[in-house]
């Protein structure tokens, strides 16, 4: 397998959903939205074009606050 465009591919909208919210906490360019490719059929995640709405509901929101403190808190200590 292994998509022509040579991104990581993702089975399911969940997994996509997950890793953008994931790339949001620890990427200084993170992405901001995913799409289905046409060549491989998994989704991809993408750092061009609209903001994913799911990015700036509130429990996300949150959640990428959390996370990026704690990882600077453990930063610290490295
Ligand atoms: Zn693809």
């Amino acid at each position: 397998m292994g998509c022509p465009s040579g991104k990581r591919g993702y089975f399911s909208e969940g997994e996509v959903q997950e890793a953008l919210i994931r790339s949001q906490i620890g990427f200084a360019r993170p992405a901001v939205n995913y799409y289905r490719c046409d060549d491989c059929g998994d989704y991809h995640l993408t750092s061009q074009g609209e903001r994913h709405p799911l990015l700036d509901e509130p429990d996300t929101r949150d959640r990428i606050k959390r996370e990026q403190w704690e990882q600077e808190w453990h930063n610290r200590f490295k």
